[in-house]
């Protein structure tokens, strides 16, 4: 990254709201269910899958866990009702996790359930790496339970990646595979981004051994490459593997993986909570310096780009 846009990266959390908003907007789906639904309709036209997640990382009461909780109730509903093509992705902090683990426990298992009933499936976030474990706890503890339409997200970036998979092997997870967004200490995580790559392709590679079914959570040219021929080389059938994105990042190519012929999910964020998200999103976007110079010119120059 550039060094203006490292600066602007850095003192992203101190511009005002609604720029961050104005610029963010591609990479959430809105605030209402409504909006959400309609994206993932959009997205299953183009011959796209999606996630939906209910934004909610900022909860501090059990009431507002349980109210993100009971939103994946509507969500089922609404993607039986509209025949949408889309499975749930949910965060255990939004769950409740930070309140105690039975709080997330409780709210983890009736959403998995709930979209057992409705044939659906559940995607836990991996979050930093103070959650590492009670998230796969969790996992583990669902799956032993005999819930099976549970997956777990597993970040390249952790030093302990390979070993959680190796430990998780006798369940054969269902795992995203993603570099991982978090700051983590040195110790805990590669910093370097070769190390990081290398450490994808060889937890990709140990995941596909183990017959697990892996979604290729990446937007990195080098590492969609990779996937690809790791594939190729287990000879998987279009059915064994998923690729995913990001809402909002690199579309163009995300349409191409289609053309191509693979399977690919897109991450459909949507709620009123959307500024962490949002921050995080930016804070990766190479051009970043670029779109917050011409939101705050056109801010400055009324009618720039057609906007008043
Ligand atoms: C479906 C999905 C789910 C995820 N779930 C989790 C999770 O549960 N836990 C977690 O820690 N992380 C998660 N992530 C985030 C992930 O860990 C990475 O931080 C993120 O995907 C960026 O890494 P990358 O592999 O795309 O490579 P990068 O090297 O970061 O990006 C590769 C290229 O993609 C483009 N790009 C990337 N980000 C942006 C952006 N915001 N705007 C515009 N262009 C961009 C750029 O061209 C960039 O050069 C998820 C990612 C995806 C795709």
């Amino acid at each position: 990254m550039a060094l203006l846009d490292r600066a602007i990266v850095s003192a992203l959390p101190a511009v005002p709201k609604p720029i961050v908003r104005r610029i963010s907007q591609r990479y959430i789906a809105g605030e209402r269910i409504e909006d959400a639904c309609r994206v993932v309709e959009e997205l299953n036209a183009a011959g796209k899958m999606a996630t939906i997640d209910v934004l909610g990382e900022e909860i501090t009461t059990p009431e507002e866990a349980r109210h993100i909780a009971y939103s994946y109730d509507d969500v089922f509903r609404a993607i039986g009702e509209q025949g949408l093509d889309s499975n749930v992705s949910v965060k255990l902090t939004g769950l409740g996790l930070k309140l105690g683990r039975s709080v997330a426990r409780q709210n983890l298992e009736r959403t998995v359930r709930g979209a057992a009933e409705r044939g659906n499936f559940v995607r836990i976030d991996m979050e930093d790496s103070s959650c590492t474990e009670d998230t796969l706890a969790l996992y583990r503890e669902l799956r032993e339970e005999g819930l099976d339409n549970v997956g777990i997200v597993l970040q390249a970036y952790l030093r302990r990646t390979l070993d959680d998979i190796e430990s998780l092997a006798d369940l054969t997870p269902n795992v995203r595979l993603c570099k991982g967004i978090y700051v983590e200490p040195l110790k805990a995580a590669y910093h370097d981004f070769d190390q990081v790559r290398a450490s994808f392709v060889r937890a990709l590679g140990a995941l596909l051994e183990g017959g697990s079914y892996v979604g290729i959570a990446t937007h990195d040219e080098w590492l969609l490459q990779e996937g690809a021929r790791l594939v190729r080389e287990h000879r998987l059938e279009r059915e064994q593997y998923e690729f995913q994105m990001l809402l909002g990042v690199r579309p163009e190519r995300a349409d191409e993986l289609v053309v191509a012929g693979h399977r690919l999910r897109i991450y459909v964020p949507y709620g009123d909570e959307w500024y962490a998200y949002s921050l995080r999103r930016l804070q990766e976007n190479p051009k970043i310096a670029g779109y917050i110079a011409s939101d705050t010119l056109s801010r400055l120059i009324p009618g720039r780009n057609g906007r008043r």
